[in-house]
Parts: structure tokens; C-alpha cells; sequence
């Protein structure tokens, strides 16, 4: 091994460029059509492979002898171009190299036709770290181009690219690899160097380098280097710090299904290393990505056992989208930080993500009003208001509306039968009080992302609120926590900032509303990270039946 892998391993034909396919197709095409368009923008993560295609585009469009639309790898100026001698080809790094100076030699040297082939090219890496100057002087030499030139252009970060330079190139997405992809490409590398290592060390070298192929072929020769051409799975996760499957995957179980207790116990025998954790994340993200494919989707695309798609299909199945989508959101929220232990931030998310009982946890319609006038009753008048009973209550949604049933339905997950439900009262009252659609909700906490208070993000507030809903003119957000209530209860005495709330709902909800708060008493002795439904029957609730809001409402809540 005396080359750098990745660059010993690097793509030299565009056939050999993996994980996007259709953009060397197209530039094959452009290749064989002699079609050359005088600016590329290549956008796309690290690692992806954007300087290596751009590198084999530059042969390929000044090769002497093209086969296909592919560089030929032999003729003197692929040679020279390989071994980084080719006048004709000049990179720019404009991460190092960010001034106008730069650009202003650039544009000077444009008009210089190139040396031994057809095309000048000039590849300039993080093209989104020029200033504004180098950028305009970029722009005006890509507006009259010399016929002889080609630019491009590559950036990780494409939105921090002027329109006016976007608008000028011809643009291709470069995907993020998949994970199989890499493991692929690492297998091949492994048998040409003779390295014995098997799919799942490579598949955790692979995770590891979250989409960088790049990263993913240093890392596997940092192994290789440091323990040898025979590599254990054991000896991979101790090097990587990794591991921690089954942990992750029952933890985004209990994340799912709202079980916070659970989630922290898991968290607690995973330790509060710093990477351990950070890897446990990364692979969550991973996993409720998954799910989320699962739920928009049939095609899974993952080298995961098939048990394991199995079950992750099956949370799709289960799962609201509103509900995936919230614990993915929290879920990426977790920042590491490099002064507070690692735990907290990640044990905040995660209970973030498993407490959210505002929304209605499994794959239910959003429309709420049907059901949510539920009631489940404890020996001592524990009386608590469920959405997620929903779940337990198909043949009821299914019910035409204001058909009154006398049916008795025993729920299902309930094991000697001792809980019934009559659903006499559904509806009642579904005219003058509406619960506030999740889509809208989920919309108008999306919107508020960014609006601060005096002390908290506004949609922070609204998000631990557990009901939201409509009452003539009036917008009623409901809370466990009277503590909750009163930090939202003090921003909007601020009229400013009750604007941009009533502001926002009357955007979403096509109608002005006044906002009231109110607490619900009922729920404060409920453990909330669990599905209440479950919960209350542990603590020996039977469902008895439904009432309507404002009985509840007079009764038991407290307005504000
Ligand atoms: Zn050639």
C-alpha cells in the first residue's frame, strides 16, 4: 500500500464513478454528442464523488482517443491529467483561495488557449467560499466565456452559490452514497488488496463515514494500517467505537411508541462515552429515516437484516406520518456539544422525541373530532381526556357521521375484556367544537420554528401543549403542566408577540382566532411518555364511555 487509498482508488472512468449513475450517463452523452457546455455546477455531499467525475470529464472532453464517451486512460493527455501534470486542466480550491486576486488571475489566464488539448478546464472545488467580489468576477467570465473553456464548478453547499452563477451552469445533483453502494466498492477494494474483513466490519466502516466515500476508504486503511490485513467485526467496533445495534433499534422502538421510561434505561446501559453516543444517534437517524421511507414508500433500499426491515416496515404501517416525521425532527435537533457531557443533550432528545402526546401517535387520519371526546375512568375518578384511543377504535371512525351507535366494542389490546366502550355520544357536539387538524398543527408549529419570545421559541411552547381546539372564535391550546401554560401565558402579554401567534394561526386556520390557555387538570397524574390508553389501564382504568368537551371543560378544566 504505497498510495493513499482514495486516490489510488479513485474513479478514473466515468463508468467507475458509483452511486450516480444517471449523472455520468448524461455527461457521457454530452461526451459522445461532442455537446460540452461551457459551465458545470456539481452540488452535492463530501465524498460524493464530484472532483473525481469533474477530474474525468476533463480527460474525457480532451482525450485523443474517446471510447464511448469515456476517457481512453492512455493517451498522453489522460496520462498527464492522472498524474495532476496537465497544463490544460487548473484547480482552484476556493476554500484556500477565496480572494478576487484569484479570480482576476483566473480571468486573465481564460484567454490563453490550452496547450495539447481542445478544452481549458477549470475545476474549482467549494466554489460557495468565494467572496461576493470573486463571485462577480467569476460571473462576468462565465457570461463570455472563451470557446475553449470549461468551468467547473463544485460545492457542498449550493444555496450559498449566487442564482446569477447557479442560473449560468448546467447543474447535477450529486447523491449522498448509500451505505450499500460504499460496502460495495470497500468489498472490491478489500479483495484486490487482499484484505480479509467481512460485510458487516465493512458495513460499520461504512456508517461510520455517513455517505463520504472518501472518508469511508480512509478509514478502512487507518484499520488496515494500524491492525492489519485481517480484520475481526470485533476489532472494527472496538476501533470505531461503534456497535450498539440492538441498542438503537430498541430504542427507536420505545421512541416510537412514546415509551420514555424505556428509552432512558436503554440510554443507561449504552454509557455516556462520547462516541458511543454519537454513533447511537447517527444510527437512529438512519433507522427512523428508514421508517420514514417505509411509510411513503414499499421500496427499502438498506443492507439491514431482513427481520429488521421487516419490523421497520411494519412501524411504518403502525406510525402516523405526523408522528415519524416529529421524532425524526427532534431526533436531528440533538446537537453534541463539546463542553456539556454528550448525555444531556441526547437524553433531552430523546425524551423529546418519545413524550409528544399532543399528536396522535398511531396511523390515524388527522382529523381528530370523530373520537376525541373519550373519557377513561379510574376507580377514584381519574378521568383523562385520549386522542390516541383512536387507534383501538376503527369500526367507530368508520362510523358515518352523527350516526349514533349503541354498540359496545371491547378494546383490543386489553386481555380479560373488562374494558368496554360505548360510543353513544360520539359527535355530539362536532359542530361548534373542532379539534384543530395535525396537519395544520404540525404547519403552524413548522412556521413559528424561528419565532422567539421574550424567553422561548414560540413553537417550543405550542409544541408541549397536548390538545389544541376550536371554539367559535376561539383558538384553545390545552397543557398538562400549569407550568407550560404560564411560560406561554407570559410571552403573549406582550401584545407584539400575541400577534405573530394569532398572526400565524389565522394564516394556517384561513380565519382569526383569539388564543386562550387552559390547563388540564386531569392529566397531571398521567405518566405522558406513554400510550395513555396502556398507561391508564396499568394503573386499573376501564373505559367507560365518551363525554363531550364541555362537560369536561366545566367540570374538570380550568380556563385562563
Ligand atoms: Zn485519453
Amino acid at each position: 500500500m504505497d498510495q493513499v487509498f482514495y486516490r489510488k482508488w479513485r474513479p478514473r472512468k466515468f463508468s467507475e464513478v458509483i452511486g450516480q449513475d444517471s449523472i455520468v450517463q448524461t455527461l457521457r452523452n454530452a461526451v459522445n454528442l461532442n455537446r460540452i457546455a461551457h459551465a458545470y455546477l456539481f452540488a452535492g455531499s463530501k465524498g460524493s464523488g464530484k472532483t473525481s467525475t469533474a477530474r474525468i470529464m476533463a480527460k474525457a472532453i480532451n482525450c485523443r482517443n474517446p471510447i464511448d464517451g469515456e476517457p481512453d486512460n492512455q493517451c498522453q493527455i489522460c496520462v498527464d491529467i492522472d498524474s495532476a501534470k496537465s497544463l490544460d486542466l487548473i484547480e482552484i480550491d476556493a476554500a484556500s483561495n477565496r480572494g478576487i486576486d484569484d479570480i482576476r488571475a483566473l480571468k486573465n489566464n481564460v484567454n490563453f488557449t490550452p496547450t495539447s488539448g481542445k478544452y481549458k478546464i477549470y475545476i474549482i472545488d467549494e466554489v460557495h467560499m468565494l467572496t461576493e467580489a470573486a463571485f462577480n468576477a467569476l460571473l462576468k467570465t462565465l457570461e463570455e466565456p472563451p470557446p475553449h473553456v470549461v468551468f467547473i464548478l463544485a460545492t457542498t453547499e449550493v444555496h450559498k452559490v449566487l442564482p446569477t452563477i447557479v442560473s449560468r451552469c448546467q447543474r447535477f445533483n450529486f447523491l449522498s452514497l448509500k451505505v450499500e453502494d460504499i460496502v460495495s466498492r470497500l468489498e472490491k477494494l478489500c479483495l484486490d488488496e487482499g484484505v480479509e474483513i467481512n460485510r458487516d466490519a465493512l458495513l460499520q466502516v461504512a456508517q461510520v463515514a455517513s455517505g463520504s466515500l472518501r472518508d469511508a476508504e480512509n478509514i478502512l486503511e487507518r484499520l488496515i494500517l494500524t491492525y492489519g490485513e485481517k480484520l475481526e467485526l470485533e476489532i472494527v467496533q472496538n476501533a470505531l467505537n461503534v456497535g450498539y445495534e440492538t441498542e438503537s433499534f430498541e430504542l427507536i422502538r420505545y421512541i416510537l411508541s412514546g415509551d420514555t421510561k424505556k428509552c432512558l434505561e436503554i440510554i443507561h446501559t449504552i454509557g455516556i462515552g462520547g462516541n458511543n453516543l454519537r454513533f447511537v444517534h447517527k444510527t437512529l437517524l438512519e433507522y427512523i429515516r428508514l421508517v420514514l421511507h417505509a411509510k411513503t414508500s414499499a421500496n427499502i433500499r438498506s443492507p439491514l437484516s431482513d427481520e429488521k426491515i421487516k419490523t421497520i416496515k411494519e412501524w411504518g404501517g403502525k406510525y402516523s406520518l405526523p408522528r415519524i416525521l416529529y421524532c425524526f425532527n427532534r431526533l436531528l435537533e440533538i446537537k453534541f456539544s463539546r463542553d456539556l457531557m454528550d448525555v444531556l443533550p441526547f437524553e433531552l432528545g430523546v425524551v423529546e422525541a418519545s413524550t409528544d402526546v399532543s399528536n396522535d401517535l398511531y396511523n390515524q387520519e388527522t382529523n381528530l373530532k370523530d373520537s376525541s371526546n373519550i373519557r377513561i375512568e379510574k376507580n377514584d375518578n381519574f378521568v383523562t381526556d385520549i386522542s390516541e384511543i383512536k387507534d383501538d377504535l376503527g369500526s367507530i371512525e368508520k362510523a358515518p357521521e352523527k350516526k349514533v351507535s349503541q354498540e359496545k366494542i371491547p378494546v383490543s389490546n386489553n386481555g380479560n375484556n373488562s374494558a368496554v366502550i360505548n360510543n353513544q355520544e360520539i359527535n355530539k357536539n362536532s359542530d361548534s367544537i373542532e379539534q384543530l387538524k395535525l396537519s395544520q398543527w404540525s404547519e403552524i408549529l413548522n412556521f413559528l420554528r424561528f419565532s422567539k419570545g421574550k424567553r422561548f421559541n414560540l413553537s417550543a411552547l405550542l409544541r408541549v401543549s397536548v390538545a389544541q381546539r376550536i371554539e367559535k372564535d376561539s383558538l384553545i391550546i390545552s397543557y398538562k403542566h400549569p407550568s407550560h401554560r404560564d411560560r406561554l401565558d407570559t410571552e403573549i402579554d406582550d401584545v407584539a408577540i400575541r400577534k405573530v401567534l394569532e398572526d400565524a394561526f389565522q394564516q394556517f386556520l384561513g380565519k382569526k382566532y383569539t388564543m386562550q390557555l387552559e390547563v388540564e387538570e386531569s392529566l397531571e397524574t398521567e405518566d405522558k411518555g406513554k400510550n395513555l390508553v396502556n398507561a391508564a389501564e396499568e394503573l386499573g382504568a376501564i373505559i367507560i364511555g365518551q363525554v363531550d368537551h364541555k362537560s369536561i371543560q366545566n367540570d374538570e378544566k380550568e380556563s385562563v
